[in-house]
């Protein structure tokens, strides 16, 4: 039972003491005070229990206040909270080990940071280290953090300054198949109706064929004939669960290398199982980057980030010495393995795998109901739900009615989020505990909530 401080205090003290920013970013009219959290569930400060379809921006891997995790953070808290690399400590190296062996050859060095920011601050330093290039691309409408360095790769212009920020990035079209230029009515064999289709497995989408040109001439006009480094989401998170057409990533990670270039993979949404039917997101694109980012679920809501590479890129970047105080904390990594062992021994990705297509499949046909529906797409547990004026204008539905059924879906006990270049995209990317129960649940308060909408219009 919660026993604080009052909800007016809470918020008194918001707009008093807090970077004015957390009242921006709050989703609704009627803020959630969270107090409590548990697998899927969150509770209110007035005991009012909520599902949880958002894990805090997929950070919440295996669940709120996993026991095993849980568990394994309070044994360390009590034997070493903290060490440097100064010193040689089992839980650095344990967990290293083991996240290694998640990963394909040659990624096998491991750096540990505290956050995705870092963890891609790191990578871009790198990739110019060792390619002896500066000029970094990027996915237009792309988030890879809010340090300087990565407020030039972030191409998401609500999170832009009117400053310069990470010198030298340049961003290439996303290849997007609802939104874009070109998309999935380019399908060679017929003309699909959503991203989702257009992932399909024939690999017939000429949609590929327009955008990989429009990447050739961005690296032919936009960067010097060589460059550092090509960072892509394999699913893109806060700019809407965008998926990109089949060989998409496959021919840009081609070109990229015959420019000099290293490819790297931001997995610090779609990793640790997300996808469902891969461990790591690049996978499913069939390629293996030079370089992984990661954070957010690695370690189920402790602050930690990762950036693994090959042994020769390590090598390259040994010039300099690299210290981080608090990256490879022994509670991070504890926490961090447990995360680990939990994915495997309750076989997280498979579950991420089923309730992830069932969601998708029968949020589809919501969308054949509803005009306001116009693209369900995603992978496993990243699934983002497009909603549009109607179908044909694809027009994004705009920001108020998207907070309207934000707000029912939430007072019908529900918290998804919502993102996309207008804000126009729900986006589901709850726990990966979730149970095909919670799945029925969410998709009966997701029609209930559409139809009020509809109603109300
Ligand atoms: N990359 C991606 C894909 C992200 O979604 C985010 C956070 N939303 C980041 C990097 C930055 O991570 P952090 O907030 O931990 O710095």
């Amino acid at each position: 039972e919660y026993k604080g401080m009052s909800k007016d205090q809470m918020l008194q003290i918001r707009r008093q003491f807090c970077n004015p920013m957390t009242m921006k970013v709050t989703f609704y009219k009627r803020p959630v005070f969270i107090h409590q959290g548990h697998m899927q569930w969150l509770w209110d400060v007035d005991g009012r229990r909520y599902l949880d379809l958002f894990a805090g921006v997929a950070t919440i891997s295996v669940g709120h206040c996993h026991p095993r995790v849980t568990e394994a953070a309070v044994k360390q808290l009590k034997t070493l909270w903290h060490t440097t690399n100064i010193y040689v400590y089992p839980p650095i190296h344990e967990y290293c080990e083991k996240l290694a062996s998640y990963l394909p050859d040659p990624l096998k060095v491991i750096y540990l940071t505290n956050s995705g920011s870092e963890a891609n601050d790191l990578a871009m330093l790198m990739a110019r280290l060792y390619t002896g290039n500066f000029d970094i691309l990027t996915f237009g409408n792309s988030y890879h953090g809010s340090s300087t360095q990565t407020l030039g790769l972030t191409s998401n212009a609500a999170y832009k300054y009117p400053l310069p920020s990470g010198l030298g990035c340049s961003n290439t079209m996303c290849p997007d198949v609802y939104r874009g230029i070109w998309g999935g009515s380019h399908c060679r064999d017929s003309p699909v109706q959503t991203t989702r289709d257009c992932s399909c497995p024939q690999g017939c989408c000429l949609a590929t064929d327009h955008y990989i040109g429009q990447l050739k001439q961005t690296l032919a006009t936009s960067v010097p004939s060589r460059i550092a480094a090509f960072f892509a989401e394999p699913i893109q998170g806060v700019g809407g669960a965008v998926q990109y057409p089949k060989n998409y990533l496959k021919e840009a990670y081609k070109l990229v290398r015959e420019r000099g270039g290293v490819c790297i993979a931001d997995e610090v949404q779609t990793g640790f199982g997300r996808t469902g039917s891969d461990f790591w997101g690049f996978q499913g694109h069939d390629v293996i980057p030079d370089i992984v980012t990661m954070a957010k679920g690695i370690g189920n809501g402790f602050p930690m980030g990762a950036v693994v590479t090959t042994p020769e890129i390590a090598a390259a970047f040994a010039k300099g010495v690299h210290f981080n105080t608090f990256g490879g904390n022994p509670v991070a990594c504890s926490v961090a393995s447990a995360v680990l062992d939990t994915i495997t021994l309750e076989g997280t990705q498979q579950n991420s795998l089923k309730v992830g297509t069932y969601l998708m499949t029968e949020m589809e046909k919501l969308r054949d109901v509803y005009e306001i529906i116009g693209d369900v797409r995603g992978k496993g547990l990243q699934i983002g739900v497009e909603m549009v004026k109607d179908k044909s204008s694809r027009d994004p539905l705009p920001a108020e009615a998207v907070g309207e059924i934000l707000e029912d879906v939430k007072d019908m006990g529900v918290l998804i989020g919502k993102g996309g270049l207008y804000g126009q995209t729900f986006r589901l990317k709850p726990p990966m505990c979730i149970t095909m129960e919670d799945a029925d649940y969410f998709l009966a308060v997701f029609n209930k909530a559409l139809s009020n909408y509809m109603e109300r219009k």
